[in-house]
């Protein structure tokens, strides 16, 4: 029986890929990976890897879950090496920790490989530090899909501070909302706010604006994309005219 290792990949930035990724990577006999992995990291496998794309879209799972629980476990049984490659880092909103548990039920050894996760690294690849000293005590990370119908948790606005950044995840089609959901828990219309599309990749696209314009801005830009709020934001323009 082998052994599944649930790996991040990084953001997109294939030199953001942590060296024992690289290797267990090296050693695969199976990869299943995701939409947002970039895929020029499967050049590095071994000749006779297999490959298997499960990539989802927004709202739209090319494979259930559970179809992904059960085919890591069936790789499982019949090779060595299987790695299970994620976007990010696979704990951060990646589904990461579903798949160990099905698979510790079922006997398979498991191990988690961290991966750099967007929520920071996008943001600070372009000059958007996520917490800075004097400016935010704290940083969250935060999912910008509410759905209730569904029994997902609903975010609490008010438990928001006024001195901490927050980074949305999947959040740009909820873009309007969450601005307007800022603005009424009393943070100022001209409060900065990014919203970053590709980031870490050649056609990264960075937009700066307000709770109030943002949404103006930046509504169509391609996905994934994340939206921080927060004073750092004001430190990009800052850093880039030291620069
Ligand atoms: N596990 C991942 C996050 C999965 S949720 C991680 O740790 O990064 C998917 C969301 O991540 C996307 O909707 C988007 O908000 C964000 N994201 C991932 N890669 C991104 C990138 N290169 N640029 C901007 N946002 C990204």
């Amino acid at each position: 029986m082998g052994k599944v290792y649930l790996t991040g990949a990084g953001p997109g930035d294939v030199e953001l890929l942590t060296l024992k990724a690289l290797r267990v990577l090296r050693q695969a006999d199976v990869v299943v990976y995701d939409r947002l992995v970039n895929p020029e990291i499967l050049e590095e496998l071994k000749a006779g890897c297999e490959c298997v794309y499960v990539g989802k879209e927004d709202k739209h799972h090319t494979l259930p879950q559970e179809q992904i629980n059960m085919l890591l476990y069936e790789k499982a049984l019949v090779h060595d090496v299987v790695v299970r490659l994620k976007g990010g880092d696979s704990v951060v909103f990646g589904r990461g920790a579903e798949e160990a548990l099905f698979l510790a039920s079922k006997g398979i050894v498991f191990e988690f490989i961290p991966g750099v996760t967007s929520a920071i690294a996008v943001p600070e690849m372009a000059n958007i530090p996520i917490t800075h000293r004097g400016t935010a005590v704290s940083f969250r990370v935060v999912t910008g899909y509410e759905a209730p119908q569904k029994g997902y948790a609903q975010l609490d606005w008010a438990s928001f501070r006024q001195d901490e950044t927050i980074v949305f995840l999947m959040g740009l089609h909820q873009l309007g909302h969450i601005c307007t959901q800022l603005i009424s828990i009393g943070k100022p219309k001209t409060y900065p706010v990014a919203v970053i599309s590709r980031g870490t990749l050649p056609d990264e696209q960075v937009l700066v604006g307000t709770l109030e314009d943002i949404y103006e801005k930046a509504k169509d830009l391609p996905t994934p994309a994340l939206i921080i709020v927060g004073k750092v934001v004001e430190l990009k323009a800052q850093l880039e005219r030291m620069a």
